[in-house]
Formats: C-alpha cells, structure tokens, sequence
C-alpha cells in the first residue's frame, strides 16, 4: 500500500516515510492511495482483542512493515491502559451508548494513536541511527498524550507549542511536569490555531525539515488517523448485527481528525446510520455541515478546550474523498481558504455527509448535571457536547474523549463532587518546566535549532 498526497503533487510513500514526514511535501496530507474494502472480513474480526484486531486492521496499510514485528509494536503500545477493554462500551439505556477512549495513560482518546506513533518512531530511529525532532502543535490533549508516547524513547526530542493560558491546568502539568530534559514544552501567545498556523510554516521550510529531522504528530500524521479507525470498528463489532446501520457515532469535534477516522472506517466497509459532529462554540463545523459554508471566525475560550479550533486541518482530507479523490480540487479550494478564510460548498450530498450539534458553555454545565442525574454517570466538557439533539437519532454511541478527572473544577462547580485520577495526583508534586515562545516560525525554528547544537557538544 502506498499513500499519496490530498493536493497530488507528492511522489507516492511507503506506510514508513508518509508516518515520518507526516505532512506531504507539497503541503497536503497523506491519504491511503485507495481504501481498501473490508466488508467481507470485517465480521469474521470479531472476538478480537482491542491489538488484535489493530494488528488485521493495521497490516492492510503498514504493508512495508514484517507482520510479526507490526504485532509486537502494537502489543507494546497498548501495554499501558487501565482497563482490560481498553475502550470499553457502556450503555446508559437502549439508545445512547458511550464508547469511553480515555483509559490511556492521559486519560483522552488521543493516547490510542500517540501510543502507537511513539513506538513507530522509535522503531524508525533505530532503523535509520538518526535522531528525530518531534513537533507538535496542542490545543491540550496532543500535547499531553504525544509526550507520554514519546517519553524516553532513544533519539527522539519532542517541542510541543500550546496557547498560554488556555489549556486546563492539569494539561498543563501532564505536559510541563515530565522531568525529561528531552521534552520542550513551549508556551506560545495567541490561540491554538496561531500555533498551529506557525507550525505549519516551520513545516513548509523544508530545508529547516529537513535539516533537523523534523516530524509531525498533530492529527495531521497519517498513522494517528488510521489507529483511530481502529476503536470505531472495535465498538461496532460489539454491536448486536441488526443495531450496527441504526447506529450513530457522536463525535466531539475540534480538528476533525477522531470523525473522519470513523468516516473513513465507513467507506470501507463498517455500515452505520451516520456521523455526528458535536462541537463547542467554535461552530464552524456545525456551521458548514448545515449551511455548506465554512468561514473561519475568531477562536473563543471555552469549558472544552480540546476543541477550541476553528481551522480543523484535517477538514481537507474529508473534501479530497467528497470531491471524489479528485487533488487539482482540493488545492484550489485549500488555496481559496487560505486567501479568504472562507469557502461555499455546493454540493448539497457533501453538506449533508455529516449531521452536526453545537453546544455553548452554559448547556455543558446542564448536560454534565442531567447526565450525572439521569445515568449517574459522570462525563468531562468534551463529552458532554455529544448530548446535544439526540432525538433525531435512532440509536447512538458517544465517543467519550476525556476522563472528567482531567477538568476537576467544572465538575466540582457542576456537581459538587470532587473528580480525581491516581495519575494526575503524582503530577501535583512535580515542578513545571516551560519555554515561553512567540508563535512565529522564526522563533520556533530557533528555539529548536539551538537544542541540535546543545545536543551534539
Ligand atoms: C483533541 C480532543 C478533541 C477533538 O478531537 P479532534 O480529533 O481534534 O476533532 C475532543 N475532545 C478531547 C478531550 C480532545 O482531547
């Protein structure tokens, strides 16, 4: 299998090279050359461990990877859960399901490709004798979850920018507290998407890439993207045979890569009712999935920071698939985008893909308290946005994103209660190690620049 770039103009990658480089040379993003169809096998994947059915997953795109070698990197990379499941289904009644994705070691969804990636580099580096430089852009949980996949692991340097001030301060901590000299965490003015616009720039001077061995681990890497894949068709299998094409997933969203790893599950094969798109007040995905138009507003602050996002950069391998794999498109719309931060769809069947609900900060706190009332269950800000219009539905399954111990106060201040995890507890102790920044490439190129030098003395 190789994998080719959404704006065509990138020689097509090995499974290897497309996760090492992680955003396409010609500044698209990396995409499966087709998809395969997995209709026939898919039952049969039944039963399966949660690494089990990663590894058959998995050896359809890792082509280039000895099939032995891919399943000892994935049982590793799944060592470190809490629950035997790992992504454990719980119904709250006949309807609503939640499929929870935060018993990683940072206790959100992100853990399940981060584990993952830190392995694939790992194994990179020891292939190749060259070190690599790790950055990386967070609203609050890439962060977190990218360091603890990263950790220690020989060769690897990881600088991760996040907008000061605007991510909880236990993702903070899980990102600052590390203690490894190794970890750059780098505090950056502005919000997250000024991070990750800069980001993108330090990327696109591929010369600096190229010279300092620089890899992605935003949603836009491709291997982050196909072991999402690997929970939606995990939790459907589950699912009695005739409640799989009634079901809807509910996605909270912010830069679209969880839902469009379900979507893409979809299209090869994994038959369901449809997409949800669940966001916070940063609406531009409930905008565009109910009007066609995609503007680009200004990002506000809100309980679930995670997806305090309004350029969602994984939107665009969504329009390449919905313009038919068609790149010449995808770059002109990409290069509309970028010139008037907005774009018009007009493809009514492309609007309609996806359903959407947007949620304001007022409606989470109700929701975490009618859900705690109604279910005695108790969800984080994230999740909450995916109780938003569910009537519609006919039968839906909520991916949670977040343990609610990762944003103790909402909950206190909603419920009354205190909402804790053994692993933020140790964090507490530790002292916070941060590297104010501006989020200008210059800087950014700089600041990592100066740590090969230290390196090498
Ligand atoms: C990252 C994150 C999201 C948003 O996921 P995307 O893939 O960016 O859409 C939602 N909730 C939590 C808790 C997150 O960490």
């Amino acid at each position: 299998m190789k994998f080719v770039s959404t704006r065509g103009q990138t020689e097509p990658h090995s499974f290897t090279e497309a996760v090492k480089v992680g955003l396409a040379p010609d500044g698209g993003l990396f995409v499966p050359e087709s998809l395969p169809d997995l209709s026939e096998e898919l039952p049969s994947w039944k039963g399966k461990s949660y690494p089990e059915l990663c590894h058959a997953f998995l050896r359809h795109f890792a082509t280039d990877i000895d099939r032995d070698e891919l399943k000892a990197l994935i049982d590793d990379a799944y060592s470190h859960f809490d629950h035997k499941d790992h992504a454990p289904l719980v119904k709250l009644d006949e309807k609503i399901s939640v499929l929870e994705l935060f018993h990683g070691p940072t206790l959100a969804f992100k853990d399940f490709a981060l584990q993952l990636l830190g392995k694939l580099y790992e194994r990179q580096v020891a292939a190749t004798g060259e070190s690599i430089n790790v950055l990386g852009a967070t609203s609050g949980d890439t962060g977190a979850a990218a360091i603890s996949g990263l950790l220690g692991k020989e060769g690897v340097d990881i600088f991760i920018l996040y907008p000061d001030g605007r991510v909880s301060p236990l993702q903070e901590r899980q990102m600052t507290c590390t203690e490894d000299p190794h970890v750059y965490p780098l505090s950056v003015t502005g919000s997250f998407d000024d991070a990750q616009a800069a980001l993108k720039e330090v990327f696109g001077d591929k010369q600096f890439s190229g010279e300092v061995n620089l890899s992605a681990v935003n949603s836009i890497n491709l291997a982050r993207i196909l072991a999402q894949c690997v929970y939606y068709l995990y939790a459907w299998l589950q699912l009695p045979d005739d409640a799989r094409e009634k079901t809807t997933f509910v996605v909270p969203t912010g830069n679209f890569g969880n839902i469009l790893s379900g979507w893409m599950a979809s299209r090869m094969g994994m038959k369901v009712a449809g997409f949800r798109v669940a966001t916070n007040r940063n609406d531009i995905l409930d905008r565009f999935f109910s009007s066609g138009n995609y503007s680009v507003g200004d990002v506000a602050a809100s309980l679930a920071p995670s997806m305090d996002i309004q350029v969602a950069s994984n939107f665009e391998r969504f329009l390449y698939y919905t313009f038919g794999q068609n790149s010449e498109k995808t770059r002109s719309v990409m290069a509309q985008l970028k010139d008037q931060n907005a774009f018009q769809a007009d493809d009514r069947s492309v609007i309609r893909s996806m359903s959407s609900s947007r949620m304001d900060d007022a409606e989470i706190r109700e929701t975490i308290k009618s859900v705690y009332q109604k279910y005695n269950y108790i969800v984080d800000p994230h999740t909450a946005c995916g109780f938003k219009d569910l009537d519609a539905l006919e039968h839906c399954l909520i991916l949670s994103t977040a343990h609610p111990a990762k944003f103790p106060d909402v909950i206190e201040e909603t419920l009354g209660l205190e909402s804790t995890h053994p692993t933020l507890e140790t964090l507490k102790t530790r002292a916070i190690v941060k590297h104010p920044l501006s989020p200008d490439v210059d800087s950014i190129k700089e600041f990592i620049a100066s740590k090969q030098s230290s390196d090498q003395q």
